[in-house]
C-alpha cells in the first residue's frame, strides 16, 4: 500500500496469554509488510511484549512500538499488580477485571486523538473500542482469538439453542446449518456462548453488538485448515473476515519466561527417538485439582511412553499429593516435568514429539497443526469442545480422551488414570498413528505454504492492507 502513504495500525490485545501471543504475532506480520504498528497494553504487560518483539531481531522490529495505558486495578477492587488475567486468581474477580478494562477508554481515545492510526485491531473483550474508533472515523477490526469453526458454532448455539430440543444434557444433537454433520451434547456446549460465561450480564450483548458494527474480524487461522467454516462465516453470517496466521519459522520466546532452560529441554529431546515423546500441556489458564494431576501422572506412567508434562505448580510442597510416591525417581530419563511455563512451540516442533495431550485452546491446536503433531484432545472449557470436534471429526488428526462436560476452569477431576493411559497408547498405536500423522504432516505443509509469499494467508494480509489503505485515502 505505498500509494496510500504508510499505514499505521493499533493492536490492542486482551491481557491474557492466549490473546496477547497471537495478536502480537499478528502485529509482527503487518510490520513485516511495512505497516507501522503500535501495540497498546498496560505497564506491567509491556515488558513481556517488548521481549517478544526484541527476539524477532529483524528490521521489522523498528516498525513496532508499544504504548501503555495505566490500568485502574486498585480503584475498582482488584489487587495491586493485577493487570493480567493470570493474576485474576478467583473467577469471581473476572467481571471486575473486565470492568476495569472499560476504564481504559478515555486514555485510549487520547492516544487515538494524538496518533490518528488508520485502523484499530482490538480484542473482542474490548467492545467499547468500536465506538472509540468511530469517533475518529477509524475502522475497528475484532480479534477473538478463536477458530472460524468455533466462531460459527458459537453463533449458531446462541441463535438456535439446538440443545433445547434434546431430552437430556447428554443426548447428541446435530449442529444445525453447519457444515459437516457435527454432533454434540448440551454438557459439552457449556456456557461459552451465553452471557453467563463472563458473569457480566450486559457485557455479552454489548460485545456482540459492537462486533456487528465493527469493520470486520481477523482470525488466527489459515484457509486450507477450515475452508468450509471460513466460507460459512463470511457467506452465511455475512461478516468480513481475514485470515492471518503466524510464520512458524519464527522460533521465539512467547508469552512468559520459560521455567526450564530451553537448551536443556531440547537437549533432552535430542536424546529421544523420532515421534516417541508425548507432550502434555493444558495452556496458560487451566488449573487442575491435585487429584486430577495424580491421575495424569499415573496414566502417563502406565502408558510406558516418554513424556514432557507441563504443570502449573511451583515446587511440590510437603504433603502435597499430586504425584505418586517416588514418581520422579522412577521417571528419571523417561519423563520431564516442567513446573511453570514451557517453551511450547520449540517443543512441539522437535522431531522427537509424537503426540500432544492438549486442552484444545485455539493457539495450542494451531501450533500442533503447524508442527504436524497428532493430538490427544482433552477440552476443559471456553470454546475448546468445538476445537476438539474440528480436530477429531473434520481434520481427523487426534484421539479424544473422552471428556463429557464443559467446565468454567477445569477444577473437576474428569479423567481417571486408565483413560489417560488408553488414549496415550491409542495415539501411539501403529495403524492409528500412521494415518493421523500423515494427515497432520500434510496440514503442517499447508500451514507453511499459507504464510509464504503468495500463500493464502499472505495474500489475504495484502488484500486487507490494500483495503485499509484505500479506506484511509478516501477519508482523508
Ligand atoms: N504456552 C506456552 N507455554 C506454556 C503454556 C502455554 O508457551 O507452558 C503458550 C502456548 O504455546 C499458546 C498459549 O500459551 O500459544 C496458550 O494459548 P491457548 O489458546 O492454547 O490456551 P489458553 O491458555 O488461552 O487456554
Amino acid at each position: 500500500g505505498s500509494n496510500y502513504g504508510p499505514l499505521h495500525i493499533f493492536f490492542f490485545p486482551f491481557m491474557a496469554h492466549g490473546h496477547m501471543i497471537p495478536l502480537v504475532d499478528m502485529a509482527k506480520l503487518f510490520a513485516a509488510k511495512g505497516v507501522r504498528t503500535t501495540i497498546i497494553t498496560t505497564p506491567l504487560n509491556a515488558p513481556i511484549i517488548s521481549k517478544t518483539i526484541e527476539q524477532t531481531k529483524t528490521h521489522q522490529s523498528k516498525e513496532i512500538n508499544i504504548q501503555t495505558i495505566k490500568f485502574p486495578n486498585v480503584g475498582v477492587g482488584l489487587p495491586e499488580g493485577c493487570e493480567h488475567s493470570d493474576s485474576v486468581l478467583s473467577t469471581d474477580l473476572f467481571p471486575i477485571f473486565l470492568k476495569a478494562t472499560t476504564l481504559m477508554q478515555e486514555p485510549f481515545e487520547q492516544l487515538l486523538l494524538h496518533q490518528r492510526p488508520n485502523c484499530v485491531v482490538a480484542d473482542w473483550f474490548f467492545p467499547w473500542t468500536t465506538d472509540s474508533a468511530a469517533k475518529f472515523g477509524i475502522p475497528r477490526l475484532v480479534f477473538h482469538g478463536i477458530s472460524f469453526f468455533s466462531l460459527c458454532a458459537t453463533k449458531i448455539m446462541s441463535l438456535y439453542k439446538p440443545y433445547n430440543n434434546t431430552c437430556s444434557d447428554s443426548e447428541l444433537f446435530v449442529i444445525p446449518n453447519f457444515p459437516g454433520e457435527i454432533k454434540m451434547t448440551r454438557l459439552q456446549v457449556g456456557n461459552f456462548h451465553t452471557k453467563d460465561n463472563v458473569g457480566h450480564n450486559s457485557f455479552w450483548n454489548e460485545a456482540e453488538e459492537s462486533e456487528e458494527r465493527s469493520y470486520g474480524v481477523v482470525v488466527n487461522s489459515f484457509y486450507e485448515l477450515e475452508k468450509d467454516y471460513a466460507d460459512h462465516y463470511r457467506n452465511v453470517h455475512g461478516r468480513k473476515a481475514w485470515l492471518c496466521n503466524r510464520n512458524k519459522e519464527e522460533k521465539i520466546f512467547r508469552g512468559n519466561e520459560a521455567s526450564i532452560d530451553e537448551h536443556e529441554c531440547l537437549k533432552w529431546l535430542d536424546t529421544q527417538t523420532t515421534n516417541s515423546v508425548v507432550y502434555v500441556c493444558f495452556g496458560s489458564a487451566v488449573k487442575f485439582s491435585d487429584s486430577q494431576l495424580l491421575e495424569i501422572a499415573m496414566g502417563l506412567e502406565a502408558s510406558g511412553q516418554q513424556f514432557i508434562w507441563v504443570v502449573r505448580k511451583s515446587i511440590q510442597e510437603k504433603g502435597e499429593k499430586w504425584l505418586p510416591e517416588g514418581f520422579e525417581k522412577r521417571m528419571e530419563g523417561k519423563g520431564l516435568i516442567i513446573r511453570g511455563w514451557a517453551p511450547q512451540v520449540l517443543i512441539l516442533e522437535h522431531e522427537a514429539i509424537g503426540a500432544f495431550v492438549t486442552h484444545c485452546g485455539w493457539n495450542s491446536t494451531l501450533e500442533a497443526v503447524s508442527a504436524g503433531v497428532p493430538m490427544i484432545t482433552w477440552p476443559v472449557g471456553a470454546e475448546q469442545f468445538f476445537n476438539e470436534k474440528l480436530v477429531i471429526e473434520v481434520l481427523k488428526i487426534g484421539v479424544p480422551v473422552g471428556v463429557k462436560k464443559w467446565s468454567y476452569s477445569g477444577v473437576d477431576c474428569c479423567a481417571k488414570w486408565d483413560v489417560v493411559e488408553k488414549a496415550v497408547k491409542m495415539v501411539f498405536a501403529k495403524e492409528e498413528l500412521e494415518g493421523m500423522r500423515k494427515r497432520a504432516k500434510v496440514l503442517a505443509q499447508m500451514a507453511r505454504r499459507a504464510v509464504e509469499e503468495g500463500g493464502s494467508s499472505d495474500s489475504n494480509l495484502d488484500v486487507l492492507i490494500q483495503e485499509l489503505g484505500t479506506l484511509s485515502s478516501l477519508s482523508r
